[in-house]
């Protein structure tokens, strides 16, 4: 891998001063009850940036107080769907116009590159915020035919206050995925990202308030899992939205079964086959294969981390994205032309250098990368292992890291059955040109989102979420707005059936 280190050259992208560090409460910053603070690190230098205010118990209960009363007595709810509109429509335009900063905070925070996060994925998450304005006047209930003489029709109601828990891979986007649909409907939220990206979170909610969202409606307590499960089984939070690992989110659930049985939506974790048959185009196959195992040094939940290829292709395969990955450009995040940045903090780093250890004790072969890159900063070469088997804990388990793991297959429904051997179920890719072999494919794949000829298209519109242990519910879409609403049905009589 190259590793770029020359000096990074506009303002924005380091060093610059980090405005908000308080929790946002009833639109305010404020300290932590117990004025106690946690350091949020830069992966570049494992250095501390700034100390941001650690939410406990109390805080918690401070933010659920204050969503409680923005749903109960404030304007939010009740406002015409135009209206919140309105406020989604702003908050969108003040995200766009502060979009460098957003993406600035969240480099600095996990290291994810500015370029990417600045140019992919901040129009994503505000092209959310503006797909979510258009439904919060057109959900509505729908009048019922009846086997009697009455009149039945249901009213779609929002939920109530709804506790969002966050990772840090993509604390922008995921934010979106949870705050704009459940705001569409008219919920009010206590938003925790996570621990190793909680700035961005607070610069949004600041905007949110500039752009008219009525204080309490979004309230950010930003702590550790301690502060995430007190809102998971919070008795006055009525639904939780988690994103995360299987291993929390199992927690979650038991969290929220033990105290009001509030619903849950799980995002989780994956192992996503992606599948190259012999007939792909090649040069797609290697960089789609690529990015998808290597974007955002392999911290995507839907990371394409078991690459299937047809036996008849392997050895070109491996030759080229063996030369891709060495190409790699590894450097500061903010560092425009880099494509690969630090793991996101020590404990992410240590994981995947465990990983790549058991690769080579499982007799994975190592084609290239496997060590650190400088000595600071949390970075990872790119690295390929060739000739996986099922059986090896690199290829059973999720990574989260830069670690492709090739795998040779021979016939379709080979491939098939050993894509499906996972526990997981987020993601899968085929690349291959052959319409019989893609529906059939498509179709067999127990994954909730499947790509053809391409990875990692996202788009508002398209529902997203997992099978399996990669969990349920699904956000995105029109079917996300089933997650933040119930439904009513109201039955009356007819008193004339003449008419
Ligand atoms: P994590 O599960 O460790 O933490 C997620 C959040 O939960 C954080 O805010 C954390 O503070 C909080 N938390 C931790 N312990 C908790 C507890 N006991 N109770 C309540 N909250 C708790 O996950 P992570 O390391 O932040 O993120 C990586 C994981 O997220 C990966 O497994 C990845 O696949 C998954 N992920 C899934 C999706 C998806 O859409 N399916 C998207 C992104 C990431």
């Amino acid at each position: 891998a190259v590793l770029a280190t020359e000096p990074v050259e506009s303002p924005l992208r380091s060093p610059f001063t980090v405005q908000y560090t308080k929790l946002f409460i009833n639109n305010d910053f404020v300290d932590s009850v117990s004025g106690k603070t946690f350091p949020a690190v830069d992966p570049r230098s494992e250095e501390v940036s700034v100390e941001v205010a650690r939410a406990d118990v109390e805080d918690v209960d401070r933010a659920v107080k204050a969503a409680r009363k923005a749903f109960e007595e404030g304007p939010w709810p009740r406002l015409p769907g135009c209206e919140r509109a309105r406020i989604l429509n702003r908050m969108a335009d003040l995200m766009d116009e502060h979009k460098d900063e957003l993406s600035a905070l969240d480099t600095l925070s996990m290291g994810k590159v500015y370029d990417f996060a600045r140019l992919a994925e901040a129009p994503l998450a505000i092209g959310l915020f503006r797909y979510y304005a258009g439904w919060c006047d057109k959900t509505h209930g729908m009048v019922l035919p009846t086997d009697g003489s009455f009149h039945a029709y249901t009213l779609h109601e929002p939920i109530g206050v709804v506790g969002s828990i966050l990772p840090w891979n993509a604390p922008f986007y995921l934010l979106a995925m949870k705050v704009a649909p459940a705001l569409a409907c008219g919920n009010t939220i206590v938003l925790k990202p996570a621990q190793q990206s909680p700035l961005s979170a607070l610069l949004i909610a600041k905007l949110a308030a500039e752009a008219g969202l009525p204080e309490g409606a979004l309230n950010v307590v930003t702590g550790y899992g301690d502060a995430g499960m007190h809102i998971a089984s919070h008795m006055d939070v009525d639904k939780v939205a988690f994103t995360g690992s299987t291993e929390v989110g199992r927690e979650i659930m038991v969290g929220a079964a033990r105290s009001n049985l509030k619903p849950v939506i799980l995002e989780l974790g994956g192992k996503s086959p992606f599948i190259i048959f012999e007939d792909a185009d090649m040069d797609a196959a290697v960089e789609q294969s690529h990015q998808a195992i290597f974007y955002n040094q392999g911290q995507m939940c839907v990371a394409g981390s078991r690459t299937f290829v047809h036996e008849s292709v392997y050895d070109k395969y491996l030759e080229r994205a063996k030369t891709r990955a060495e190409n790699r450009v590894v450097g500061d995040p903010f560092k425009s032309g880099v494509e690969h940045g630090p793991q996101a903090d020590k404990a992410q780093y240590n994981k995947v250098m465990s990983y790549i250890q058991a690769g080579k004790d499982d007799g994975a072969r190592l084609v290239t990368g496997g060590n650190r890159v400088g000595c600071k900063g949390y970075y990872i070469q790119p690295t390929i292992f060739a000739d996986v088997q099922d059986g090896m804990k690199i290829c059973r388990e999720e990574i989260f890291g830069p670690v492709m793991s090739v795998i040779k297959f021979k016939t379709v429904d080979e491939v098939i059955k050993r894509s499906n051997q996972s526990e997981y179920g987020l993601g899968a890719t085929v690349m291959t040109k052959n319409v019989d072999t893609i529906n059939t494919v498509t179709r067999a794949l127990k994954a909730g989102t499947v790509w053809v000829n391409a990875y990692g298209i996202l788009t508002p519109s398209a529902p997203f979420g997992g099978y399996k242990k990669s969990g349920f519910g699904r956000e995105n879409g029109a079917y996300a707005l089933a997650n933040y609403q119930q439904v009513k049905s109201v039955i009356m009589p007819i008193y004339n059936p003449a008419y």
